[in-house]
């Protein structure tokens, strides 16, 4: 099975290659991902995907088989914008190749995992589909602002619960475990106003707010290590006042906090661990999750909160296990088993539904979001591969 896998990907090399530097090609910056979508409805149709759904929100999901073993293959179709264009060397949008690498923006965030998870689908029907397996393609969209915000409309919507769902981003085609997780924090303390010139007539929430970071900055220095990802951290990322003129007390003040979780931290957990610091309660101070307004490309529109719990999967799980058996029956070599230091869409498949859920993917990730990002063809090839055989292993073994 190696060698034919093999042999057939490599047969079908220039048009991976070709595949991925259209989608380059193809902007795609989050809520704009109407004109990717489209392309991406035409390659499903011509691959045979037997029901083809656009939902409401706008991702785009692809079904082949009936079977009992469910598998959903996720790939974001969104990227980040392009920054200053005068600090890309070249036309970020046309799918440069150099040196054997696809460069441009979403090139390595993730394109080249779309790419070559779609065509292993192709290859799949090929080689022949598995009677017993039901493979969901889901083409998500904007992630990049409002990570699991797709998965979770999927999952609430369209009841797609799959068995087990495999991400496509960047991992330096490393099989991945998990990431730390998120929650962006408000703290909103309330004053009286007065006149400048007369302050002890009025009530500063500046003051009131300046005890609490004290107390923040001490928190971060305290928190514990968590066994997985080690130390926690709490941060305060900005502040705002509102007063009726620069020679006021303020009547309102409030800053933002990012926290990331470890696995054993909730929304609840991290809300109550400021909302009982000592100057949160003497100052009676408001603590509450930071939210933000979506639109996506189909007109969509949610209020989103900005939590984003962390997950991680046992190195002894079958999926895990398949993962890796995979890699070793095709590459005969054991894959490197890491975390991502990002956050990905498995913070609502696997960190809010606990579906089993891993990730591999072409491209090293520490080129995402930068002006050189690229993927290199041989890990196009390699994902392939390892796509195409983890689709049939996984059917096999589950
Ligand atoms: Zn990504």
């Amino acid at each position: 099975m190696k060698e034919k896998i093999r042999t057939l990907v490599d047969f079908h090399k220039e048009k991976i290659i070709k595949l991925t530097r259209n989608l380059v090609a193809t902007p795609s910056e989050t809520g704009t991902e109407g004109t990717i979508i489209s392309v991406l409805t035409r390659e499903m149709n011509e691959m045979g995907f037997e029901e083809i759904i656009l939902d409401e929100m706008g991702n785009l999901i692809g079904r082949i088989g009936t079977g009992p073993k469910i598998l959903a293959i996720d790939a974001h179709v969104d990227t980040v914008g392009l920054g200053e264009l005068s600090n890309w060397g070249f036309n970020p949008l046309y799918g440069k190749i150099e040196d054997n690498k696809i460069y441009g923006r979403g090139s390595c965030d993730q394109k080249g995992g779309l790419a070559t998870a779609l065509y292993a689908v192709r290859l799949l029907k090929e080689i022949g589909f598995p009677k017993d397996l039901t493979l969901y393609f889901v083409a998500s969209i904007y992630e990049e602002n409002a990570e699991g915000v797709n998965w979770q409309f999927i999952i609430k919507n369209l009841g797609l619960k799959p068995q087990a769902v495999l991400l496509t981003e960047p991992s330096n085609l490393g099989i991945i475990l998990g990431h730390r997780g998120r929650i962006d924090l408000e703290v909103h303390a309330t004053g009286i106003s007065s006149h400048g010139a007369m302050p002890d007539l009025g009530d500063n929430p500046i003051y009131k707010l300046s005890k609490i970071i004290t107390e923040i900055e001490k928190l971060h220095e305290n928190l514990p290590v968590d066994p997985d990802f080690g130390k926690g951290s709490i941060a305060v990322t900005a502040i705002s006042s509102q007063s009726v003129s620069l020679n006021a007390v303020p009547e309102k003040a409030l800053i933002y906090l990012d926290r990331r979780l470890g696995l054993t931290d909730s929304q609840e957990s991290a809300i109550k661990e400021i909302a009982e610091l000592p100057a949160v309660k003497e100052s009676k101070a408001e603590v509450k999750v930071y939210s933000f307004k979506i639109k996506t490309h189909k007109g969509y529109e949610q209020t989103i909160n900005a939590y984003y719990p962390s997950w991680k999967m046992n190195i002894d799980h079958p999926l895990v296990q398949v993962a890796i058996d995979t890699f070793k029956l095709q590459f005969d070599e054991d894959p490197e088993t890491k975390l991502w230091q990002f956050s990905t869409n498995g913070v609502a498949t696997k960190g809010l539904f606990d579906i089993p859920t891993i990730g591999f993917g072409p491209g090293d990730e520490k080129y995402a979001h930068t002006c050189e990002e690229h993927v290199p063809i041989d890990h196009l090839v390699k994902a392939t591969e390892f796509y195409l055989r983890f689709y049939l292993n996984w059917a096999e073994k589950t």
